[in-house]
């Protein structure tokens, strides 16, 4: 199939720009240093290519990444360069120490429990093996409490043979910058990798680089900022990565009082003419959307109107016509892009970006915006997926 075929073979056309994905990168790096930015990559990169990123990130100069489980590292390893240090949020199940060990992972350990097994299995290898240790600074998701961590700070034994590669803990509200727990916790979480042998400290996601330099620490591991995401008035505007467009499928007009789609929860009480997009809520498009939504034609805003379906939902484009503008079959519309943000679409379904991405289908055709080679070229090149 030609390009253009493929096109209208998808439900729609999402573009991911690298090039941005890699400006943001500096954009935080900066902001860690003199510390050094690493990168979240978990959930296959928030649902951009968890690859394709880490390539890109590498070349600025990321060496350090994380995903949630295990495995999502064993997939992502080979990507990455013998340099990279590949890390597991999510901890370490029973008996895939020896899986973890063996690929280089560094794990995340999360309870007593967890080190344990570590050491033990580092201990029989006889040789000592590094991990990452996070500990609970107040946000009560992952990591040892004040008491087992006092436990292990008493055991000698244990780092001998588990060296700590990196201390770690999570903010709670470090997108609210004034919410008294970002100080409490970074108290805390200097307290308690005070009671450890020394080791690189990090504590800031996306959000906890714009919170002071106390935040900073040796590593940060941003996120959502990566891919385009604001991190609130105080801080620097990120590039957008993500742009989503869908194609108008059918045209019709409706006489006052028809109702549109499942339900016919929307009546209009004047004659309308509705176009139906194809991209629906197996694409991740959120039905939060129903009756509230909107999308852009030529930067017209377009609400949607009725409920949103699997595969389609109705927008009603009657403003159109007083401009002098129609839309017909395999014009394409905006979902999000320059008139309407990821945070926009976000806050219209009330959700977060992060489940925006997360979610974003597998039926888009995929186009990844790259620049080849950054020295020479102006221009950037369309690599598509
Ligand atoms: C997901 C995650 C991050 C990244 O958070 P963002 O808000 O997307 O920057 C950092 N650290 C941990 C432990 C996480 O789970």
């Amino acid at each position: 199939m030609t390009i253009d075929t493929i096109d209208l073979a998808s439900s729609g056309r999402l573009t991911i720009d690298l090039a941005a994905l890699e400006a943001n990168y500096r954009i935080l790096a900066a902001r860690a240093a003199p510390g050094r930015a690493g990168a979240v990559v978990k959930a296959n990169a928030y649902g951009l290519d968890a690859r394709r990123v880490s390539r890109v990130l590498q070349r600025a100069g990321c060496e350090h990444f994380f995903v949630a489980t295990l495995a999502e590292a064993c997939a992502l390893q080979p990507g990455l360069s013998p340099r990279a240090h590949l890390y597991v949020l999510n901890g370490l199940q029973p008996d895939a120490e020896m899986l973890c060990a063996k690929a280089g992972i560094i794990p995340v350990l999360n309870s007593l429990d967890q080190a344990r097994r570590w050491a033990a299995m580092a201990r029989r290898q006889g040789g000592p093996a590094p991990a990452a240790l996070q500990v609970d600074s107040g946000m009560a998701r992952l990591g040892l409490g004040a008491a087992d961590l006092a436990e292990l700070a008493a055991d000698p034994d244990f780092f001998a043979h588990a060296p700590l590669a990196l201390v770690l803990s999570h903010l709670a509200c470090a997108d609210e910058p004034d919410h008294p727990a970002n100080q409490d916790q970074l108290a805390r979480f200097h307290a308690m990798a005070d009671s450890l042998p020394p080791a690189p400290r990090s504590l800031a996601n996306s959000s906890g680089h714009f919170l002071g330099s106390g935040f900073i620490g040796d590593l940060t591991r941003p996120g959502v900022c990566l891919y385009g995401a604001s991190a609130g008035e105080a801080a620097p505007p990120m590039r957008p990565v993500v742009a989503l467009r869908a194609s108008v499928l059918q045209v019709r007009d409706l006489p006052a009082g028809a109702g549109v789609g499942y339900g016919l929860t929307q009546v209009s009480d004047k004659p309308a003419r509705i176009a139906t997009i194809g991209v629906g809520y197996a694409d991740g498009w959120p039905r939060a959307l129903s009756h509230v939504g909107a999308v852009y034609f030529r930067g017209v805003r377009l609400p949607i109107v009725g409920r949103v379906s699997m595969d389609s939902f109705g927008v009603d484009v009657t403003g159109l016509g007083a401009r002098g503008v129609d839309l017909a079959f395999g014009d394409e519309v905006e979902l999000i892009g320059p008139h309407q943000t990821l945070e926009d679409v976000a806050r219209l379904a009330g959700t977060i970006p992060y489940e925006i991405l997360t979610r974003l289908g597998t039926r888009y055709h995929r186009t990844y915006l790259e620049e080849l080679d950054m020295n020479k070229l102006a221009h950037t090149d369309r690599v598509d997926a």
